[in-house]
C-alpha cells in the first residue's frame, strides 16, 4: 500500500493499485482467450534492435475471411517504418499479429531470424513495445506513469527517455518535476505531450521493436516537430513500425507499407507512391493531413 494517496484514473477514482489492474485488465482484454503466459517482467535489452518481417502471412478472424491475405513486408532493423492504408485495410491487425494476440493461418512473422511463433508470448512482449492511440494515464504522478512498467529503471535511463521524447524541457519547469500529479486534478497534459509520455513509457521497458498507433487528434506544429523528433530517436534503440497519420510522419518515415483490403498493395518512400499510386496520392490528400486522419 502507497500510505493513504488516493490516485484516480482519468474519469474516476481509485486507488494507483486498482489503477494498475484496470491497466493490466485492459491489456488482457486485448489478447487471446487462451493466452495463459501473462507476465509482468519489464522489457530488457535481448540484443539489438532486429529486422521485423511479415512472410506471406493470411490471416481471418473467427468467422471472416481474408483479414490479411499473403502479406509480405519488411521493417528494417532500426528504422522507422510506416503502415499506412484506408481504415480496415489491416493495419492494426499487422500490430496485432506482431504481438502474438493471434495465431496466423499461415505465414512467418520473424524478429531477425527468429519466428516469434516459437517465443512465449510473455518473451514476445518483453521484445516488442505497444504505444496505442490513447494510451490511459494514471492520474497519479508524472514519476509513476513512466514507472510502471519498468519500475527498476534507473534515474539516467529515465532522464534519457525525457530527453529522447523532449520532455525535459517540461519536467524541468514544474516546480514539483517529475513528482508532478498529472490528470483530472493535476498538470493537464497536451496530446502531444501524453503521447510523448506513452512512448517514454515504453521505451523505459528498452523494447527491440516500438509500435506506435499514431493519435489522430490535432496536434500543433511544435507538437507535430516534437512526435517526429521522438519517433526518430526512439529508432536509434529499436525498430520502429507505425501507423501513420500523418502527412510529416510519412514524408519521414525510411520506409512505407500501403495496405488495401487486407493485402499490401505497394511500398516505398512516400514522393515514389505518390508518383506512382493513385490510392495513395487519394489518400495523402485527404486522410493524411497535416493534422492527422
Ligand atoms: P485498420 O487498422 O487498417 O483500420 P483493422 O486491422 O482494424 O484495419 O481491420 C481489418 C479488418 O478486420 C476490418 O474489416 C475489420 O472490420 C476486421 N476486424 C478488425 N478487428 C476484428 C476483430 N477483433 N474481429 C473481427 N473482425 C475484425
Ligand atoms: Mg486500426
Amino acid at each position: 500500500n502507497l500510505g493513504g494517496p488516493v490516485l484516480s484514473l482519468v474519469g474516476g477514482t481509485t486507488s494507483l493499485q486498482q489503477g494498475l489492474g484496470a491497466l493490466t485488465r485492459i491489456e488482457e482484454v486485448r489478447q487471446m482467450e487462451t493466452e495463459t503466459d501473462v507476465d509482468e517482467t519489464p522489457a530488457r535489452p535481448v540484443g539489438p534492435p532486429p529486422r521485423v518481417t511479415l512472410e506471406h502471412v493470411t490471416f481471418a478472424y473467427a468467422g471472416r475471411t481474408g483479414t490479411l491475405d499473403d502479406v509480405s513486408l519488411t521493417a528494417p532493423a532500426g528504422g522507422v517504418t510506416a503502415l499506412v492504408g484506408p481504415s480496415g485495410s489491416g493495419k492494426t491487425t499487422v500490430f496485432s499479429l506482431l504481438q502474438r494476440f493471434y495465431d496466423l493461418d499461415s505465414g512467418r512473422i520473424l524478429l531477425d531470424g527468429t519466428d516469434i511463433a516459437t517465443l512465449s508470448r510473455a518473451e514476445v512482449r518483453r521484445r516488442i513495445a505497444y504505444v496505442e492511440q490513447d494510451t490511459p494515464m494514471l492520474a497519479g504522478t508524472l514519476r509513476e506513469n513512466l514507472l510502471y512498467a519498468a519500475p527498476d529503471a534507473t534515474g539516467e535511463e529515465v532522464d534519457r527517455v525525457l530527453r529522447d521524447t523532449l520532455l525535459d524541457a517540461l519536467v524541468a519547469r514544474l516546480p514539483e518535476g517529475l513528482d508532478t500529479h498529472v490528470g483530472t486534478r493535476g498538470l493537464a497534459l497536451s496530446g502531444g505531450e501524453r503521447q510523448r509520455l506513452a512512448i517514454a513509457r515504453a521505451l523505459l521497458r528498452r523494447p527491440q521493436v516500438l509500435l506506435l498507433d499514431e493519435a489522430t487528434a490535432h496536434l500543433d506544429g511544435l507538437s507535430e516537430t516534437a512526435l517526429r523528433q521522438t519517433v526518430e530517436r526512439a529508432a536509434e534503440h529499436c525498430t520502429v513500425v507505425l501507423i501513420a497519420h500523418r502527412l510529416s510522419t510519412v514524408t519521414s518515415a525510411d520506409h512505407m507499407v500501403l495496405l488495401s483490403g487486407g493485402r499490401v498493395r505497394d511500398h516505398g518512400r512516400h514522393g515514389e507512391l505518390l508518383d506512382r499510386d493513385d490510392l495513395y496520392r487519394d489518400l495523402a490528400a485527404t486522410q493524411l493531413t497535416a493534422t492527422g486522419a
